[in-house]
């Protein structure tokens, strides 16, 4: 389905970047991967996707708090497959302490991965896709982009902001083949959430497989954790021709966390 076109997805090294990178290739997608880890582990990565998938994958290292390397990811990306024509706005870090206790630096890094980086790409990869008339922009959000939870103040300030940056993006782009959308996943069992699970396992002196329900039952009527591929499946989606017409909408897979 998507032969011949190219996407950057930040943080794709772990978790939800690299499962809506593989889906990405497996419908003949070439692919920039991004993130942190170790560097045998990313060659790894790159290479079976390339393998698998006989389509071009590439791996740049910006690091998502700095301007300039994420406007070099953009103009690599170029470089090397002609062009980028969806952009996976993903990379993001979670911080969890009351307001009164937020390290500043904390803030300043939550806001700049999760929400400046994807104004930077964005406004880096726009004009390619409007130069070609066509172009997918998805920012991996979360519930915490519409609703809120106390000790999350930086994630949950930094994905309403990116839900309301997809909704000026969608209205700039609306006639120029570009869609942006958002994507809120409520709970997915990858390193940043298996963190948290671990934080409070301890804090509360419990086992690790009852943290990880209690996590689930606080905020989700159905008590399942969504996989890293269902959220790539419906990345895929977005990018095809049935999804043409639907830009700046914030899409819940969240087991029915916001419906409450
Ligand atoms: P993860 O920790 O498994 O992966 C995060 C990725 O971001 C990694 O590849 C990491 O190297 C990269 N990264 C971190 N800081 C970076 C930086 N400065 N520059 C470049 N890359 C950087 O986390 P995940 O759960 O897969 O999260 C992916 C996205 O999904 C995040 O934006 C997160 O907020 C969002 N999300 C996750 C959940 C969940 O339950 N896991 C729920 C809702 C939204």
């Amino acid at each position: 389905m998507l032969n011949g076109k190219t996407a950057i997805v930040t943080g794709s090294t772990s978790g939800i970047g690299m499962a809506i990178a593989a889906a990405l290739a497996a419908e003949g997608c070439d692919v920039m991967l991004n993130g942190f880890g170790d560097a045998g582990q990313i060659e790894q990565l790159r290479a079976g996707l390339a393998e698998r998938h006989r389509i071009r994958a590439g791996y740049h290292g910006a690091d998502m708090t700095r301007p300039a390397e994420i406007r070099d990811l953009v103009a690599t990306t170029v470089r090397q497959f002609g062009g980028v024509d969806i952009l996976v706005n993903n990379a993001g870090i979670q911080h969890v302490a009351k307001v009164v206790d937020f390290p500043d630096e904390k803030w300043d890094a939550v806001l700049a991965i999760n929400l400046s980086a994807a104004f930077h790409a964005a406004k880096a990869a726009l004009p390619h896709m409007l130069g070609r008339k066509w172009g997918r922009i998805i920012n991996i959000a979360s519930a915490h982009g519409l609703v809120a939870s106390g000790e999350k103040a930086a994630y949950v300030t930094a994905k309403h902001g990116l839900v309301g940056l997809t909704k000026v993006i969608a209205i700039e782009a609306a006639n120029g083949g570009v869609t942006c959308n958002a994507i809120c996943p409520g709970w997915v069992l990858t390193p940043l959430v298996e963190q948290q699970i671990a934080a409070r396992a301890a804090a509360q002196g419990i086992p690790v497989a009852q943290a990880s329900a209690d996590l689930l039952r606080e905020k989700q009527p159905m008590l399942d954790f969504t996989t890293p591929e269902k959220i790539a499946a419906l990345a895929v989606f977005l990018c095809g021709d049935g999804a043409s017409t639907m830009t700046g909408a914030a899409l819940s897979i969240d087991g029915g966390w916001v419906a409450q």
